[in-house]
């Protein structure tokens, strides 16, 4: 095999700050929910971060927009000072914002780095990203604004027409799979799944290849989920944000993050693990002790919330707990790989997918070659397989990982 000479693995499925990738609509839920659980609790604390975003959630500049909107609302209330919960994103975001508007602000963040699932690893010298990679809805993305400003050199990924190395069907019309797939999703009730649909039409697939319904659905939605189908909402499972204009960001998304968190007062290593809110403010408790503030903004994700990660005192209203119990978030784990040798073929997508062993085990994979010239791959993994790859030291997973996509360009089919 390609001797492999740099590797790095992430975890989000067993972080206990992120507790999963990216959040996503259960099968009671709708995109109300998030709105719901984004909205402010009295006066003194309110929700942010991804989640909470109704169109752009899952992604950096969702997080990035509801940190801004939760810091003007706290702003404009007149509260002089103001806690915020975690230093992704939207927590950085947030407190920039309320910084700009003459607001004393101070972020509590339980990791010993800001970023939040915008981290990566450096391999020889230059930054891949092992969380967030791409600059999605690019044209209309307020960090590929930020990115432009600072200069930073971006690559394209072309989602809709990647190399697909092995499992590809023969005459697979995308297009149509998903136009249909689309119709009959938004045909189904509330309370049904993806799986519940896919399963009906699989049973009666008429003209459509069965196989070719799988191998869109374990690449459109297992891969952008990372959630078991018979768990994501049919109607608004399937959310949009991949292939619309992506680029990724050389030397990686640390570059955004270092400057966000320029000038912004970030204690490191303060989890948080208590929020108390009262008639006169707000207090944070945590180990290393506590914070007293006129307002407080949350950003911490939905799966830290769902795991009661923080005692909120009075408890979270009705209404946000509703919304949290129909959210949920899912599974995708990245890995970083750089070989001696490169051994894969030049693509101008630049992305390769590859399907198999068997149905919903899906890897894609993005030559990150141009980053600085060496061969460089990030493997992007979801589907029931993860439990078995993701097992052992991590110099046990890179090299099965490595082992997938070897066979996968030695033997394309
Ligand atoms: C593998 C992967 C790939 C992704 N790919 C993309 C992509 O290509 N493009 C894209 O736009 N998005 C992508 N995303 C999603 C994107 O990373 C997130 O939507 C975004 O970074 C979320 O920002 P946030 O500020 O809302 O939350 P987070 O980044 O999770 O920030 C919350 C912060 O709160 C902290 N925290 C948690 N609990 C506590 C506590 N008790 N006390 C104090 N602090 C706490 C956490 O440590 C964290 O720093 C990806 C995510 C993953 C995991």
């Amino acid at each position: 095999m390609t001797t492999l000479t740099g590797y790095a693995v992430s975890h989000w499925g067993d972080d206990p700050w992120a507790r999963g990738s990216w959040s996503l609509i259960g099968r009671d839920g709708t995109p109300d929910d998030r709105s719901a659980l984004g909205a402010p609790i009295g006066t003194r604390l309110r929700l942010a971060g991804e989640a909470t975003h109704p169109a752009r959630a899952g992604m950096t500049h969702g997080a990035y927009e509801q940190g801004v909107a939760a810091a003007v609302w706290a702003a404009g209330l007149g509260h002089a000072r103001v806690g915020v919960v975690g230093a992704g994103i939207a927590g950085l975001a947030a407190a920039r914002a309320l910084s700009a508007r003459g607001v004393d602000v101070q972020v509590w963040e339980a990791r010993d780095r800001p970023g939040g699932r915008t981290t990566g690893a450096e391999i020889g010298g230059t930054g891949f990203d092992l969380g967030a990679n791409w600059l999605q809805q690019y044209d209309e993305n307020v960090l590929a604004r930020l990115a432009e400003k600072l200069s930073l050199r971006t690559v394209p990924t072309d989602f809709h027409d990647p190399l697909v190395l092995t499992g590809a069907v023969p005459g697979f019309a995308p297009d149509a799979i998903e136009a249909e797939l689309r119709a009959r999703l938004q045909a189904a009730p509330v309370g049904s799944s993806i799986a519940d649909v896919l399963d009906e039409w699989l049973r009666d697939p008429g003209p459509w290849d069965p196989r070719a319904i799988r191998r869109f659905v374990d690449a459109e939605i297992v891969m952008d989920s990372g959630a078991p189908l018979s768990w994501l909402s049919a109607r608004y499972g399937f959310e949009p944000g991949v292939g619309e204009g992506d680029r990724w960001i050389v030397g990686g998304y640390r570059l955004l993050v270092d400057h966000l968190a320029e000038g912004v007062d970030v204690r490191l290593g303060h989890p948080v693990s208590r929020i108390l809110t009262d008639a006169g403010g707000v207090t944070l408790l945590g180990e290393t002790g506590s914070l007293r503030a006129d307002a407080v903004i949350v950003t911490v994700p939905v799966g830290v919330l769902a795991a009661d990660g923080i005692e909120f005192d009075p408890p979270l209203p009705a209404t946000h707990r509703t919304a949290l119990s129909h959210l949920g978030m899912g599974r995708v784990e990245k890995v970083i790989l750089r070989f001696g040798t490169r051994f894969w073929p030049s693509h101008p997508a630049g992305y390769f997918r590859v399907h198999g062993p068997a149905d919903t085990c899906i890897s894609e994979w993005l030559d990150a070659t141009p980053a600085d010239g060496r061969p460089t791959l990030v493997g992007l993994f979801a589907g029931d397989w993860l439990d078995d790859l993701w097992a052992g030291p991590d110099a046990t997973i890179a090299a099965r990982a490595a082992a997938v996509i070897t066979r996968a360009v030695a033997t394309p089919a």
